[in-house]
């Protein structure tokens, strides 16, 4: 397997149909000892039905085999999962076969007698198209979300907008009743109440326009950690929570809006803070990081600050992970100290206005880190 690879052997599973004995015995020790989960049939039929049922990442036959052969064995396979990855194992007198095996869109040929370092090789091979396709799926979902969040930034966006004119009209006549009011009247009282909820429905404005334009970014070459450490502090400070930050003092300065970074940083403190009721401890780091061509932040292809916020607390249901970054997705009560699910949408939209990207991993139960990108402009160096 090439050092890019993330898959590990008892990561895979194997399914290897031989009916011959000795080639079986033989071929699944090594198998074995490369670490593959390995499951062993001795002609079609079982392998279709073991294909069923453990729907294996890698099929390695025989052609010639009793009850089903080989062949007709891997048309059915693909019938049920063009994706398949299949490797053929042939002699040279079934090359008869080898248009029909092309045919039924068999990967890989190897000959036999067994060469071992070819079969691996052409196993590292279908590991290889395995983790491609796998990247390539975590791209397309990334540019799936970061597509929906912009569509709904823009709508918020145009709501904030006509929000804003609206209240203020309501405002101008809110102060107006209030002067022709008696001032100790009760009406006077209740345009008060009136006019402090004006306050927060401005804020709420405020808000919807940082995440459909990320606000009038003013960019700035900034050295983070002092930043980051600030930020924090504040959120934490006289609570249960602390932290332990891992940021070089060396790291280069990034070209960043001070003012909405610092929101993403509170943003994403309060919930680790919150992520661990009974205290906990929030752990933070940054370091450089350079990414490819293709890669699973959806980003251009070059240098990255890659700061990680990882927190010990509840976690994050499955379920609930894709759609966490969603406006107004919270799975906390509302109410006036508790967030309304714009935290990490913000986040994300202010990421995303800095050319860079926020993603989360969570198990339930064990925590939380948040991943942050930022690039490294040229002129930083
Ligand atoms: P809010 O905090 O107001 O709910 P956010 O946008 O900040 O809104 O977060 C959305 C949701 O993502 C939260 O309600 C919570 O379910 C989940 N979440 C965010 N950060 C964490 C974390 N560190 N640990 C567990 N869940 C989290
Ligand atoms: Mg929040």
């Amino acid at each position: 397997m090439s050092d890019t690879s993330n898959l590990r052997y008892a990561d895979v599973t194997l399914l290897y149909v031989e009916d011959e004995a000795s080639t079986r015995e033989q071929v699944s020790r090594i198998l074995t000892l490369r670490g593959y989960r390995l499951i062993t049939r001795v002609n079609g039929q079982s392998g279709l039905d073991a294909y069923r049922e453990h729907r294996p990442d890698i099929v390695l036959t025989d052609i010639m085999m009793p009850q089903m052969n080989g062949l007709e064995m891997v048309r059915r396979i693909r019938a049920m999962d063009p994706e398949a990855q299949v490797v053929c194992m042939t002699a040279f007198s079934e090359t008869n076969y080898l248009i029909e095996a092309i045919d039924v869109g068999i990967n890989q040929f190897v000959p036999k007698p067994v060469d071992l370092s070819r079969l691996l090789a052409a196993l590292d091979h279908c590991l290889e198209i395995i983790e491609l396709k796998k990247r390539h799926g975590m791209l397309e979902a990334e540019t799936q979300k970061t597509r929906k969040l912009e569509a709904i930034g823009i709508l918020a966006g145009g709501m904030a907008h006509d929000f804003n004119n609206l209240l203020q009209v309501i405002l101008g006549y809110v102060s107006l009743a209030r002067m022709c009011a008696d001032p100790d009247s009760k009406t006077a009282e209740l345009l008060g109440i009136a006019e402090k909820s004006f306050d927060n429905a401005r804020q709420l404005g405020k808000r919807l326009l940082t995440l459909a334009k990320g606000g009038d970014a003013i960019l700035e070459l900034t050295h983070l950690p002092p930043l980051i450490i600030a930020g924090i502090e504040a959120e934490l400070r006289g609570t249960s929570t602390s932290c332990v930050t891992d940021l070089p003092a060396d790291l280069p300065p990034v070209r960043i809006d001070a003012a909405q970074f610092r929101h993403v940083i509170s943003h994403l403190t309060i919930n680790a803070r919150e992520a661990m009721p009974q205290g906990g401890t929030l752990q933070v780091s940054a370091s450089l990081c350079s990414l490819a061509a293709i890669n699973e932040q959806a980003l251009d292809p070059g240098d990255y600050l890659h700061i990680i916020f990882k927190d010990s607390g509840v976690g994050i249901a499955p379920e609930n992970l894709p759609r966490i970054f969603d406006p107004y997705f919270t799975t906390k009560e509302m109410g006036s100290q508790k967030g309304m699910g714009l935290g990490l949408a913000i986040s994300h939209s202010v990421l995303r206005h800095h050319r860079g990207q926020i993603q989360a991993e969570s198990k339930p139960g064990e925590g939380t880190a948040f991943h942050i990108y930022l690039p490294l402009s040229q002129t930083n160096n």
